[in-house]
């Protein structure tokens, strides 16, 4: 499902700016004019996607023992993407407009005889156009030395089913995840981050019966809806339910999350009921048997596969337009207009720098230093000196940081700090000694 554009551009262009700005997220290879649909994450950024990342693990493999993790490789034997159906099937239709050479893909176009940015009516016939990456391996660039970059980073998966089945002795219903980089050569990259041609995806594959497999597919669904309103913060009114209207032949159940971006609505996450589609293929494919052993029952069958997956990048777009807030702190001068403050409300666990340690005064430098050193092995931290402490606080605020640690005068005498809270400014002592303590507390509710 695409987006459908709307509402509040100027909020995009607004995150848009602020991630340039505050070393976020930029074009690919910039001096060179950009790389359309690659994107870099800068400082920040890469720190709020490792973030994400880890609170995405976290979630689904480290507090569950039947969720097991894996790291492959982004190219894997051609024959995956033929078993798979990639290299037959995996396409959009496209054309172009012959008068101002904008290309679209025709199931997202409103009227597919029209260009909807010149009005002409001279468009070229519809072609398929498969999205799948090339590569040559090997010293040879021929037809026989094509492999592909994942579309998906679920595919090998379904490969090393058997190898990580047996080397965990896990049983039926069991889950593999894997965060990784995907590839699709997309038509029309487009919206920042959301179309991109190169992305992260956090995939996770469920195995288990057949029967029951629409239970699991429901347990999902309130696991995955849990995750974004309680660890992520969105609120009812930005995610929704979106019903897939055409089933592959093989599912018996699909469903998106949808998050209200500034551009629309747009799929945030899939969460798929795959039947034994993949691992049917693969094994047709490979000649190899990839049925289980029911060590109860003794019945040998391939196993249903329920799959929740998500893009990172989209993830952290929809984070990125949730915590954007503008708020206005009223002038005491007559005549001057309403101060502006510029704040990314992240949840304290996934912002990227969890705590600034400021100095009220350059010569307390040295000892915020040592504060920092205390903390800086459970949050991410800056060391935040230059400029007025007031223009820290909002530098702080910009790049979403919840905590700011100020180290006064009175530090010294009292072995103290004032802990300042980003949302609602409020302002506490806390002893150097219990700031682990409160910090933990604040930022991970321990
Ligand atoms: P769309 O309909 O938006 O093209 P899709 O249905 O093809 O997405 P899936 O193949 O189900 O997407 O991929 C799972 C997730 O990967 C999506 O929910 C999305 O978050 C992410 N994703 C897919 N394509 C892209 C892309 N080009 N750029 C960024 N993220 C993507």
């Amino acid at each position: 499902m695409d987006v459908q554009e709307t509402s509040d551009m100027n909020l995009m262009e607004k995150v848009v700016s602020l991630c340039k700005r505050r070393g976020f997220v930029f074009q690919s290879s910039e001096i060179y004019g950009g790389f359309n649909g690659f994107w870099d994450y800068g400082p920040y950024g890469s720190m709020l996607k490792k973030a994400v990342e880890q609170l995405w693990w976290n979630e689904m493999v480290e507090t569950r023992n039947n969720v097991v993790g894996l790291d492959s490789t982004i190219i894997c034997h051609p024959r995956t993407w033929k078993a798979s159906g990639h290299v037959d099937r995996f396409g959009d239709i496209m054309c172009d407009c012959k008068k101002c050479k904008t290309r679209f893909r025709v199931d997202q176009m409103e009227d597919p005889t029209t260009c909807s940015n010149c009005g002409s009516k001279d468009l070229t016939p519809p072609r398929e156009f498969n999205l799948m990456m090339k590569t040559y391996v090997g010293p040879v660039f021929d037809e026989e030395h094509i492999a592909y970059l994942r579309a998906e980073s679920c595919q090998p998966i379904f490969l090393d089913f058997n190898l990580i089945r047996i080397a965990t002795r896990q049983q039926l219903p069991f889950g593999i995840a894997q965060v990784g980089k995907a590839f699709r050569n997309e038509i029309t990259p487009r919206m920042f981050t959301f179309r991109s041609r190169e992305f992260t995806q956090m995939e996770m594959e469920f195995f288990c019966e057949d029967e029951g497999s629409l239970d699991w597919f429901e347990y999902w669904k309130e696991q995955r809806w849990k995750y974004y309103t309680e660890k992520l913060g969105f609120t009812e009114d930005e995610i929704q339910w979106a019903p897939h209207d055409k089933l592959a032949h093989y599912a018996k159940a699909a469903v998106d999350i949808e998050f209200k971006f500034p551009f629309g609505w747009g799929e945030l996450e899939g969460i798929h009921h795959r039947g034994t589609w993949d691992l049917q293929q693969h094994q047709e494919f490979s000649g190899q048997n990839m049925e289980y052993l029911d060590p109860v029952t003794g019945k040998r069958f391939l196993p249903t596969v329920v799959e929740t997956s998500v893009g990172c990048d989209r993830t952290i777009l929809a984070i990125l337009c949730h915590a954007y807030a503008e708020d206005k702190a009223p002038t005491q001068k007559e005549g001057m207009e309403d101060d502006i403050r510029i704040v990314l409300r992240f949840p304290p666990r996934i912002a990227p720098i969890q705590v600034g340690v400021l100095p009220l005064s350059k010569k307390l430098n040295d000892k915020a230093a040592e504060v920092q050193k205390k903390i800086q092995q459970f949050y991410r931290t800056e060391l935040d000196v230059t400029g007025n402490i007031g223009k820290r606080y909002r530098r702080q605020d910009e790049i979403g940081t919840p905590f700011c640690v100020t180290v006064d005068f009175d530090t010294e005498n009292d072995g103290a700090v004032t802990i300042r809270d980003r949302d609602t400014m409020a302002q506490e002592r806390v002893a150097i000694d219990q700031l682990k303590q409160y910090l933990d507390n604040k930022i991970y509710g321990w």
